[in-house]
């Protein structure tokens, strides 16, 4: 079971076992796509898409309602803000429907890419906004209110068009980073998940393609849904997927909807084959009682069943957790369970931020302590884990 408790839809648990990374399950000439799949379908059985005249009107956006012929569509002003769709009101157990249930159809206005420096050189002006999983510590609906479904933005060719500029204003990268040594690392998932996206449409794989012809670039982004059709695209190595991994124990308490950790590690290969470099996101690291027992098996689990040309190109990013005032507040209506390791005020401290949210993260010295024994537990189990970043 994944989390019966918190997934409305159908309880089901794990999402779909190793078969569907079988060849032929890739999507492609090879066989039916696995976003047509009924465990597909089951994330994702939309029911309502809200859209924009425009965005329904565009070619991408008539290819989603295509694929969705039993959703009603409903005309909205603007993807921003949709009145009982946005926000926390109404019932908590009715958002985590709308998640899988709904989706918004909108036109990205500003494209903006702007700088990072630790995960990636660049963020990427996102083709979506919101995400059909509901993990408790995401802080991507922080925006909207933590009712928001997943909203695609169909002018997909003019954030392409904005990426190709950004990226030949930069010229090629001339001094190696944490980020990469060679190309410049544009993020193109920050407030979403890509995978998930490609249930949905072309957009990520749009992405990953326009990257194929950029060699002083590379795309990136972190997932935590094994999504098989990704493996078709061909990226040639211009794009970096990171698998999202925790603890099984935490995950299946925090990551709702998502897949299995097991299943996304045992896909790294599979990802890794199909042209994609691979790496690993330890994130968020929570620190309960026996972290450090359950992070050295998980650590182990990775040594044990990663091939070695994995291992030999695998890097980390390792994220402490980072909460909210409000996020937790919300959660305590739904999953209540999750803050008894999310908020530890004993061990967290608190900074408003300048809109006014509080938010919060480990002390100091417990962040410092934490980061030190990890990167022990890295050293011992799997040394061949390169940290990327630590944060
Ligand atoms: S998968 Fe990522 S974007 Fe989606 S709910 Fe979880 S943390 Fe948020």
């Amino acid at each position: 079971m994944h989390h019966p408790a918190t997934l409305p839809d159908d309880g089901s648990g794990t999402l779909f076992g190793l078969d569907a990374l079988s060849p032929g399950a890739a999507g492609g000439a090879a066989g039916p796509s696995f976003r047509d799949s009924p465990t597909a379908r089951r994330l994702l059985p939309v029911r309502e898409i809200h859209a924009e005249p425009a965005a329904a009107a565009s070619p991408r956006g008539r290819q989603i309602i295509a694929r969705f012929p039993g959703a009603r569509l409903v005309t909205v002003d603007s993807h921003w803000r949709i009145p009982g769709l946005h926000g926390n009101e109404g019932n908590v157990e009715r958002w985590v429907r709308v998640k899988g249930e709904t989706l918004v159809l909108g036109e990205r206005k500003t494209l903006t890419t702007r700088p990072n420096g630790r995960s990636a050189d660049w963020i990427a002006p996102g083709a979506s906004n919101g995400c059909a999983m509901a993990c408790a510590y995401c802080y991507v609906p922080r925006r909207k209110g933590y009712a928001n479904p997943v909203t695609v933005f169909t002018n997909i060719d003019r954030i392409i068009a904005h990426l190709g500029r950004h990226i030949a204003r930069q010229g090629p990268k001339t001094e190696p980073n944490q980020c990469d040594a060679n190309a410049w690392v544009y993020d193109i998932g920050e407030n979403g998940d890509c995978s998930v996206d490609a249930l949905i449409c072309d957009n990520t794989a749009d992405l990953v393609h326009a990257f194929r012809q950029w060699p002083t670039a590379k795309a990136s982004f972190a997932t935590k849904f094994v999504n098989p059709d990704l493996l078709a695209l061909d990226p040639r190595g211009r794009t970096r997927i990171r698998f999202s991994v925790m603890p099984p124990e935490d995950s299946r308490l925090l990551d709702v909807r998502t897949s299995p950790v097991a299943e996304r590690i045992s896909a790294a290969a599979d990802f890794l084959d199909a042209g994609y470099e691979v790496h690993f996101n330890l994130s968020p690291v929570v620190l309960r009682p026996g972290w450090r027992t359950a992070w050295a098996e998980l650590l182990r689990h990775l040594d044990d069943v990663l091939p070695e040309r994995v291992k030999r190109q695998a890097a980390a990013e390792v994220i402490m957790l980072t909460h909210n005032r409000e996020l937790h507040e919300v959660n305590l209506g739904w999953h209540p369970r999750s803050e008894e390791i999310l908020w530890t005020p004993q061990l967290q401290q608190a900074k408003r931020s300048e809109n006014g949210a509080l938010n919060v993260r480990y002390r100091n010295q417990v962040k410092a302590e934490a980061l030190a024994a990890l990167r022990t537990l890295m050293d011992t189990h799997a040394p061949w884990l390169r940290v990327r970043y630590a944060f």
